[in-house]
């Protein structure tokens, strides 16, 4: 496809790509895997502009680039880092818009589809004759050199490919858009709510869907035409919308890795068309990636991949649940958790959400080194779904300069909470509600949890008796060893440090 440096180039960058995916599997080498990643993506643009042949095209892609450069700096240095999954989602809708771009283009590149022969009517007039043989020389001359140099078998896999494209990345697009709002948590239409929208026969539609599909893509192999194309590209925008807005909140860490996923394969679905190999590479990597953490995140929340496509968990169910009565709930204040922790010999933090939200990872680091100066025993819990991103309370934790060896993960730790004097839970909910274990009728049942009520004291920082994001009433926070404190999750650690 591509000679020389340029073929050098890419293949160095695909490494370094892979290099970046390593890198990030662990926190003590993720800084080098970011360094590897921004390497390799800076090769691959210069390769990309070494092939640009006019002025005028080196200048439009400067260009746009300086816009998508701009407002990408502005969004990011504004974005918190709760709002991080709901950037992502924004992103990879921007990735199925490009594939179905891309898609289109590929199409028109190819010019008109011209017939082998012409057939006139015996009763044509001369000017008939000669306007038809007119319309198939312009016919003609419009199919490019790229279309006229395909075998037979490379113009239909090339078909398939554009079709695939289309699909792949119209799916991504408007996936991605409802994800965003249903992360996002402030629009008004139902779609976007957290709650999986359940249409009657919902399955039914997306099999539809498919079905009409793949009809659509026998028409436009055997007459290529932009209106199978474009009737294929309204179904997969409205596939995508059902296929996201049916899944319910507490399946959407599994969404936001499956919707990376195929913003992957769409953006490989574009290399093939523009016979572009760092861009077939780039986009496995990504695809296969994002597929890979898309089963971790299932077996973490005990789901089978089909089930979570299915949609409905972390159903309005829940949200009924959230107003089911648990009985009498017991309250601490900042300086008598400060008195249970210094009586403590043990103690296991199970950060979640809140942490991010109230930025208290400094004030826990603090709280940490306090207690570990007393000869306290101090160890972090991390579930695999905390937070609202892969990785979010390990990234939080990293900023906050608390030390790897002490940062364990759920199946590492869970065994020990029984012999453990106090935890303390700094704004997790679903991840630690018994509910899931205890409740086979719990919109979030067979959910793997923090057992942290089997601890002697568990103290829960949040605001309020509020549900988490599930939507789910956690009777953790009404057990006899249980103790709410109250209060923005960093104002009540820098309280407690202050205490101890
Ligand atoms: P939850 O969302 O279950 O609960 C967070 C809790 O934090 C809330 O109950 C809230 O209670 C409390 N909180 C919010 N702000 C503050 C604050 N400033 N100070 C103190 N407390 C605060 O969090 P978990 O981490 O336990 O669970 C994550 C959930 O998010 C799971 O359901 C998971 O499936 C889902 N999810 C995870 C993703 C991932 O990739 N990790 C992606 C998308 C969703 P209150 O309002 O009373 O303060």
């Amino acid at each position: 496809m591509v000679a020389g440096p340029i073929h050098m180039a890419y293949i160095l960058a695909a490494l370094l790509f892979i290099i970046a995916l390593a890198g990030l599997s662990k926190q003590e080498t993720a800084k080098y895997g970011c360094l590897s990643g921004m390497v390799g993506m800076t090769i691959a643009l210069l390769a990309t502009f070494a092939q640009v042949g006019s002025a005028t095209g080196f200048l439009l892609i400067v260009v746009a680039m300086c816009i998508g450069a701009g407002i990408g700096i502005f969004v990011a240095r504004r974005v918190a880092m709760t709002q991080m999954p709901e950037m992502i989602a924004c992103l990879h809708s921007f990735v199925g818009l490009a594939a179905v771009l891309v898609g289109y283009n590929s199409f028109l590149e190819l010019g008109a589809i011209v017939p082998d022969t012409i057939t006139v009517p015996l009763d044509a007039s001369q000017a008939t004759i000669v306007a038809m043989m007119d319309a198939a020389k312009q016919a003609a001359e419009a199919v490019t050199e790229h279309a006229a140099a395909m075998t037979p078998g490379e113009f239909n896999t090339h078909l398939v490919e554009i079709f695939l494209g289309i699909f792949i990345g119209a799916v991504t697009f408007t996936g991605s858009i409802i994800a965003y709002g249903k992360l996002n948590g402030t629009y008004k239409l139902r779609v976007f709510k957290s709650a999986p929208l359940m249409l009657p026969g919902g399955h039914w539609l997306n099999l539809a869907a498919l079905v009409v599909s793949v009809l659509l893509l026998i028409w436009f192999m055997a007459s290529p035409s932009v209106v199978p194309l474009v009737l294929m590209t309204l179904i997969a925008f409205a596939f995508g919308v059902h296929l996201v807005a049916a899944i319910g909140g507490a399946d959407m860490p599994v969404v936001i890795s499956m919707l990376n996923s195929y913003s992957g394969w769409a953006a490989a679905a574009s290399g093939f068309m523009l016979s572009n190999d760092l861009l077939i590479v780039t986009g496995a990597l990504v695809g296969s990636s994002g597929a890979i953490l898309s089963y971790i995140m299932c077996k973490a929340m005990n789901r089978s991949f089909i089930s979570v496509i299915a949609g409905g968990f972390g159903t309005e169910g829940g949200t009924a649940a959230a107003d089911e009565e648990m009985g009498e709930y017991h309250e601490l204040k900042a300086n008598e958790v400060a008195d249970l922790l210094k009586n403590s010999s043990s103690v296991i933090i199970a950060p979640g959400y809140g942490m991010a939200v109230s930025q208290a990872q400094n004030a826990v680091a603090q709280l940490t080194e306090k207690l570990k100066e007393r000869g306290i025993e101090v160890r972090f819990a991390i579930h695999p779904v905390a937070g609202r991103l892969p990785g979010h309370m390990n990234v939080l934790l990293a900023e906050a300069k608390v030390p790897y060896d002490i940062v364990f993960e759920m199946d590492e730790i869970n065994d020990d909470f029984e012999n453990t004097d106090t935890v303390l839970v700094i704004g997790a909910n679903d991840t630690v509600n018994p509910a899931a274990l205890e409740n086979p009728n719990s919109p979030i049942a067979g959910m793997p949890v923090l057992e942290v009520w089997k601890a002697h004291n568990v103290v829960i920082f949040k605001r309020s008796m509020n549900v988490g994001y599930a939507g789910v009433q956690n009777p953790l926070f009404f057990k006899d060893n249980s103790f709410m404190c109250f209060g923005d999750a960093k104002k009540t650690v820098e309280e407690i440090v202050a205490n101890i």
